[in-house]
């Protein structure tokens, strides 16, 4: 049995519709879906969401959010017209546009996307409909995972071929509760996993992860099968398409996500699984995944490795400043804090003289315009010259590298070069393995 979930654009208008539908008839072991609110499509320019999110912003100041509202109309009564579905749309967006008017919380408000396009599909396919309310549970704030994993056995189970809104639950009060901003992807996830399906299929608009990015490396190569925690080290880089919290659930049994392209439905795209088989790794790097923007603190001190507490004091002033350390690589007389240049820049000197007061150090440099590029892979643990190739192929291409950590795992390697070096460290890795 298969659990799916299709995001906002595969379900943005009547067209997408269709292509839903024949992708969730064509295999009878396709039961449950889990739907997102209509996103950006052909027609519509915005995300559903985002349009019930300013109506309730809107409302709450008493101010007349109908010109918004008739957008969210238009996008529901386009579909139900042109499938020719017998929900009754007008009383569903009258009754959700009343409690709206009376004061619906904002949780509330932004959930409805999802409710409405999960009646509509359920009727297009001929399913049930089942609400997300009914067997998603929240307690003070966080998911109630036990009660939520035993509701949806007992309400899904025995109800294959069900239809059910992604992105929100109930909390301990009752009320409508959602997850934060591309939570589909996470109940999706909690049905999979309670319903222990053999393979949760999440439908978005791309074929899957690249190798690297688009943008920089043309025509980059799918990455065919990546780990879960593959996927957190290049998700920490940026590398966006699936809710990073959606892991977690599936994790517990193991369950591979295959994102796939409702676009392209014969593409297999990638499948994250729990671990590789030897002959799934077909080469020693999965995926190259970058950010710009770092700066370096560089901290001398002679014989500071035998210092005791040396490294509690500096970690110190950064905790109390709360500024996130991303790497700390050291040599036996210096120490580099690696920081994100955003969160520093309005501290830096308060952090410097403090640094001072308390470590008393030889030196403190600081360099900004850093970029990290992560190279991960499962396969590096097993391969020798995985870092060889790396560097051979940064040197030739007069990449000058400025830090290097390799996690103790050996799943990644993340080096600093200068900003203006971003984009050409990552072709030249890329092409070094492809
Ligand atoms: N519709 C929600 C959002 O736009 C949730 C989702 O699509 O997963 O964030």
């Amino acid at each position: 049995m298969k659990v799916l979930k299709f995001g906002g654009s595969s379900l943005a208008d009547a067209n997408q519709f269709k292509k839903v539908k024949d992708i969730a008839l064509s295999d009878e072991e396709r039961k449950y879906i889990v739907v997102s609110a209509p996103g950006k499509g052909v027609r519509s320019s915005h995300k559903v969401t985002d349009l019930l999110l300013m109506c309730y912003q809107l409302a709450s100041h008493d101010l007349n959010f109908n010109e918004i509202y008739e957008i969210i109309e238009k996008t529901y009564k386009e579909i139900v017209d042109e499938l020719e579905l017998s929900v009754d749309i007008d009383k569903i967006l009258k009754d959700i546009h009343g409690e709206i008017q009376n004061g619906a919380s904002k949780d509330f408000t932004a959930s409805r996307g999802e409710y409405i396009n999960a009646i509509l599909l359920a009727d297009y396919l001929g399913w049930s409909f089942v609400d997300a309310k009914d067997i998603i549970f929240f307690n003070r704030g966080d998911l109630d995972e036990e009660k939520t994993e035993r509701e949806i056995s007992k309400v899904l189970q025995d109800s294959p071929y069900t239809v059910i809104p992604g992105f929100y639950g109930q909390d301990e009060n009752g009320k409508i509760k959602t997850f934060s901003r591309g939570g589909s992807d996470i109940t999706g996830s909690l049905i999979a996993n309670a319903l222990k399906s053999e393979i949760y299929e999440n439908w978005t608009d791309v074929s899957g992860f690249l190798v690297a990015d688009p943008k920089i490396v043309e025509n980059s190569k799918t990455i065919d099968y990546i780990t879960y925690r593959e996927l957190r080290e290049l998700s920490y880089m940026g590398a966006p398409v699936l809710h990073e919290d959606s892991i977690v659930p599936v994790k517990k049994y193991g369950i591979p996500i295959n994102i796939r392209n409702t676009n392209a439905p014969s593409d297999k795209g990638t499948t994250i699984i729990p671990n590789y088989d030897d002959e799934k790794i077909t080469n020693n790097i999965t995926g190259i995944a970058g950010k710009r923007g770092f700066s370096v603190i560089t901290i001398e001190k002679t014989f500071m490795n035998t210092e005791y507490g040396f490294f509690r004091k500096i970690m110190s002033v950064f905790e109390t400043n709360e500024i996130p350390i991303e790497h700390m690589p050291s040599s036996i007389d210096t120490v580099s804090l690696i920081v994100d240049t955003g969160k520093i820049v309005e501290k830096l000197d308060k952090i410097i003289e403090e640094i001072k007061i308390y470590t008393n150090p030889k030196s403190i440099s600081v360099e900004h315009g850093i970029s990290l590029i992560a190279i991960v892979g499962k396969g590096m643990v097993n391969s020798k010259g995985t870092s060889g190739k790396i560097f051979t192929a940064l040197g030739n291409n007069d990449v000058n590298v400025r830090m290097i950590s390799q996690g103790s795992s050996e799943l990644n390697i993340i080096i600093g070069v200068l900003d203006k070096d971003f984009e050409k460290a990552i072709k030249s890795i890329y092409e070094a393995f492809n």
